[in-house]
């Protein structure tokens, strides 16, 4: 069985981006900056936007992060993404969520330019996803697509199983996988024999919240499984898949912690220099 290393595929995906920032540099006398909004003191929030900060600043990219107290008006909050917006330095925005009750959610990402969208969230990204164009694309997918194309490079005509429908990993992985030519089963809570589904599949990513949902007699031989779970139980972290279970059938595995979390972050940086690039064309 591979273990899919995800920590090994971020840290050389991040070579090639610092390659990639000093040509940018040379060509344009700048670099792509990316700006991180934290609203808040919730302390995973704050660990994830200090790892997005320091992965920014080991790949050359400007980064900045502006913080507010959870109490912070929406109104202040838009008017300071409409002058990132503006602001040319700036490539990339991403406000961390979650976003304390009073906020809404759905109006500050659609007032984040689609150009900057580095979340690939704004439902103009959403729609050119799923028509196939241009567009940044949601950064853990794009990790687990990644992960994916390392393992098996020709993904066409593969049966792919998508263990949840949520607009942040589902469904952009569904979009993915489609346009490499894979025949895509979508899969959620009203499934009605998720096992009969998974023992069809050549590749499953699994993101659904729930501790070890995917045993070992859900897989067949040789098929690659993507685990972005991410569950806190009294054993420590795990993923949605049960990993002893699955690495005795799979072909390919990713583990929890160590496979797609490290990929998301290096694919946030990966889309700050796409958007720079869309920025300059
Ligand atoms: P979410 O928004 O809660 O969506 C969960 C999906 O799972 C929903 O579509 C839900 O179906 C489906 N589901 C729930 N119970 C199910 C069941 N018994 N069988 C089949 N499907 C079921 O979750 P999310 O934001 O996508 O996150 C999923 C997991 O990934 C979480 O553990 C999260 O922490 C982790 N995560 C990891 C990373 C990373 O970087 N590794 C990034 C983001 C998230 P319905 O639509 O029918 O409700």
């Amino acid at each position: 069985m591979i273990l899919i290393d995800g920590k090994k595929a971020a840290a050389e995906l991040r070579q090639e981006l610092k390659h990639e920032v000093t040509g940018l540099k040379a060509k344009y006398n700048k670099v792509p900056g990316l700006t991180v909004i934290l609203i808040g003191d919730l302390t995973p929030s704050q660990i994830y936007v200090r790892n997005k900060e320091k992965s920014a600043n080991e790949v050359g990219l400007k980064s900045e992060v502006i913080k507010y107290p959870d109490s912070v008006e929406e109104k202040t909050v838009l008017e300071k993404i409409e002058q990132l917006n503006a602001d040319e330095t700036v490539s990339g925005i991403l406000v961390q969520l979650p976003l304390p009750k009073h906020i809404d959610k759905q109006k500050v990402i659609e007032t984040i330019l689609p150009s900057k969208d580095v979340d690939g969230f704004h439902p103009m990204n959403v729609g050119n996803l799923s028509s196939g164009y241009e567009s940044s694309v949601p950064c853990t997918p794009l990790g687990c697509y990644l992960l994916i194309k390392k393992v098996e490079p020709n993904l066409s005509g593969k049966k792919a199983v998508i263990v949840g429908r949520s607009n942040l990993n589902g469904k952009p992985m569904t979009q993915l996988l489609l346009k490499e030519n894979c025949t895509v089963t979508i899969t959620h809570s009203k499934t009605k024999d998720l096992k009969a589904e998974c023992l069809e599949a050549d590749i499953i990513v699994a993101a659904v919240g729930i501790p070890e949902l995917v045993k070992g007699d859900w897989v067949k031989k040789d098929t690659i499984v993507i685990d972005v779970g991410i569950n806190k139980t009294e054993n420590g972290i795990v993923g949605d898949v049960a990993f002893d279970e699955v690495s005795k059938n799979a072909k390919a595995l990713t583990p929890v912690p160590g496979g797609v979390g490290p990929m998301t972050i290096a694919c946030l940086l990966k889309n700050t220099i796409e958007c720079f690039k869309r920025l300059h064309k």
